[in-house]
């Protein structure tokens, strides 16, 4: 029988190459960038062998004055970056695939920190962000040396081997799409003006490059065609429209997305897979070339439709090649619940915002292809016939167990509660984060396919219980749990009142009918006024807010941080956060921490300058620290001392409390170590640069 996905494996001609199927790997930051040049070839090699037809870069500053510092791009200033580049070309073609390459001329979105020239705007106006400096305005000399910039970049791609050659106007960070864009462009030359003329600079760029390299390299333009704003940007229904219909046939190719960046990488708290199509479907009806999209794809029924229904001709991709390289062979193969599919979380993302190596929940290789010598499929085999206890099945637990498995290892895996999944079974719950649960399914798919792993629900394990069972080697995942006693970063003693029974903790609704050790055998059912306060600063005080705002509750939020969810900006969804909590009436406090909690109030402490008001409660959560559960690993040491266990591991958060991507990881990396030799310095490679 023909695999149903068949279509999905056709070859697509783009200008005068041929990518082998419909996967395009779309370009995506990583934090590796320039910065590790190898570490990127393999991890962008890493696709190309998992199937992708063509694999892009990431956005590659053409220029120094497009000098994207302290973000880690790629870079094609001279001949000199071409070597590092051609590392990834040559990794992606060892597997038949296209390479290609986003160029990119940042405009007033570039800073500038390391060249230290001025950056480049349509006027003189501030860099984009809150930095106080401007741009220098364009004369027409300016525009003909950043068309110059951008044809050599396009020469000098191609001879680092690209197959591909993007023209960048999209996320509202390059150039070009500057020009497209009223609001920014108030020129009274040919460059502004009419749309035609606010075209002509993208128009120029796609000219050029295809003089330049369009013999043998394909070109492409990568558009955001809706920005989202309404009449103020771009949008489907018009001026994004009517670009596509001016260029239609200029390209080789069109990609295209809708901006700024936190629409088109929306997570899944906020957006649900092919949510771009209502925005990218008229492009077809204008072009004759092909078109990719995006819209976090990971079914392929899904992928199908989006070609079948004449949305696009190739399944663009960011996070789903990240969280599963091998996606399109596992299709191929049949193997569809083998995909280890994106939960939407963008963590991947703050690889990027925090300047940082790529990280992935779902996939703890991503990033380590070249460091630490992992592969997303492969792993060493066992190095004896060993049997590992494995206690605690949460996220850590799990990955542990199943990577133990995947090298042969003889595992059994206890989990005090009736369902496996720790903290991520329960939070799946909340509103928003239903994909999450993906962590847990793929976990728990693969476990069942390995006859050595065997998993125990509903077995608590106490030191005596594990010492009983004759394991000598034991790997404790037990987790954490939310503080009671309010004690975080801002508040460094137990607060006054936290034992007040209207006093509550996230678990309070995490583990009721779930934990037989939980105080609470239903969630609280709250009225009133709830005041939250958040001192984790990630995504629980925002979801507990929406949650109780939702049900009528009137919820005050209060931070210590300057922003709501602060850290949720790493993953672009702080804004998304406050206007939806802003929509659902919730009254903010930022800049304060919670000093006392009282029968019918809080105080409240501005930490700005110490004024404190009083604010009425009828109950209070405290989002804070969590509190390992560690007991077990630490009454566990010392018949580790006695040579009773052989080994005795603890990871994820009864080592550490972290992010659930950190615990993934932590199990990971506790499989792949286990037997092997530890190494006593820095445990991955780090690319030095060549003194010689
Ligand atoms: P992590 O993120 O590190 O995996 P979680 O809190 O998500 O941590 O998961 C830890 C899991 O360990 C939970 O499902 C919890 O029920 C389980 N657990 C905790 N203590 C024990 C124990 N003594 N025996 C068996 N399972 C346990
Ligand atoms: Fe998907 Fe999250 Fe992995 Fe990014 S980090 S690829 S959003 S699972």
């Amino acid at each position: 029988m023909n695999n149903p996905f068949d279509i999905l494996f056709e070859p697509v001609p783009i200008g005068p190459v041929v990518a082998p199927n419909r996967f395009y790997q779309v370009p995506h930051c990583n934090g590796l960038g320039h910065r590790m040049p190898r570490a990127l070839a393999a991890l962008r090699g890493v696709k190309a062998e998992g199937g992708w037809g063509v694999v892009c870069t990431e956005e590659v500053e053409i220029h120094p004055s497009s000098d994207l510092a302290p973000n880690i791009e790629g870079r094609l200033w001279d001949d000199g970056d071409i070597p590092a580049l051609a590392l990834m070309t040559e990794a992606v073609h060892a597997h038949g695939a296209l390479a290609g390459i986003e160029l990119t001329h940042a405009g007033h979105h570039a800073w500038n920190l390391i060249s230290r020239t001025p950056a480049l705007g349509l006027s003189s106006v501030g860099v984009s962000g809150f930095a106080p400096w401007q741009t220098r305005r364009l004369d027409k000399e300016d525009i003909r040396n950043v068309r110059r910039w951008h044809r050599a970049a396009a020469l000098r791609a191609k001879r680092a081997g690209f197959d591909i050659i993007i023209c960048y106007a999209a996320h509202n960070l390059s150039l070009a799409m500057h020009f497209l864009l009223r609001r920014y462009n108030d020129r009274r030359d040919k460059y502004g003006g009419s749309l035609a003329n606010r075209t002509r600079f993208l128009r120029e760029l796609i000219e050029d490059t295809k003089e330049a390299v369009g013999d043998s390299c394909a070109v492409a333009v990568r558009l955001a065609v809706d920005e989202l704003l309404g009449e103020e940007g771009l949008s489907a229904q018009g001026e994004g429209y009517e670009i596509v219909a001016l260029l239609a046939e200029l390209p080789d190719l069109w990609d295209v997305n809708i901006s700024d960046w936190s629409n088109d990488s929306a997570t899944s708290r906020f957006a649900k897979e092919g949510y771009q199509e209502p925005y990218i479907g008229f492009v077809k009806s204008l072009t004759s070339k092909p078109v990719v999209g995006v819209g976090r794809y990971t079914s392929p029924e899904a992928m199908v439709n989006a070609i079948r229904n004449g949305v696009m001709d190739l399944v663009g991709a960011a996070r789903p090649s990240i969280a599963d390289p091998f996606l399109p062979e596992k299709i191929r193969d049949g193997c569809i619940a083998d995909i280890r599919e994106c939960i939407g979380c963008n963590i991947c993302v703050t690889g990027d915002t925090l300047y940082t190596p790529i990280r992935c929940t779902q996939n703890p290789t991503m990033g380590e292809e070249w460091r630490r010598g992992w592969h997303p499929e492969r792993i060493a085999p066992r190095q004896t016939a060993q049997e590992i206890l494995v206690v605690g099945g949460g996220p850590a637990g799990l990955e542990c167990a199943r990577a133990l498995g995947q090298r042969g290892y003889t595992v059994t895996l206890t989990e005090a509660e009736n369902e496996p999944g720790g903290r991520v079974i329960r939070e799946c719950r909340l509103p928003g984060l239903a994909e999450w649960r993906r962590v847990v399914d793929w976990r728990l798919t693969q476990i069942s396919q390995l006859p050595q792993v065997s998993l125990y629900p509903g077995s608590p394990m106490r030191a005596a219980d594990v010492l009983e069972s004759g394991f000598k080697h034991v790997i404790v995942a037990t987790g954490a749990q939310w503080r009671r006693d309010g004690k975080r970063r801002t508040v460094l003693r137990p607060l006054p009142g936290h034992n007040l029974p209207h006093v509550f903790t996230p678990d309070d609704w995490l583990r009721q009918g779930f934990d037989k050790l939980s105080h609470q055998a239903q969630p609280p059912q709250l009225t009133g006024q709830v005041v939250i306060y958040d001192d984790d600063h990630y995504y629980m005080g925002g979801v507990l807010t929406e949650l109780l705002a939702g049900q009528g509750c009137q919820v005050t939020l209060v931070t210590a941080a300057p922003l709501i969810s602060y850290w949720s900006q790493y993953t672009l969804e702080q804004g998304r956060i406050q206007r939806r909590l802003t929509e659902l009436g919730v009254t903010f406090f930022v800049q304060h921490k919670l000093q006392a909690i009282e029968p019918d109030f809080v105080r409240l402490v501005s930490v700005v300058n110490g004024r404190a008001q009083d604010i009425a409660a009828d109950s209070v959560i405290l989002v804070t620290d969590r509190q390992p559960n560690d007991e077990l690993y630490h009454s566990l040491k010392p018949a580790l001392a006695e040579g009773k266990l052989s080994s005795l591991r603890v990871i994820g958060d009864a080592e550490a409390p972290n992010i659930i991507a950190q615990a993934v990881f932590s199990g990971h990396l506790a499989a792949r170590e286990f037997e092997e030799l530890a190494r006593t310095e820095t445990p991955f490679k780090m690319e030095y640069i060549d003194l010689d």
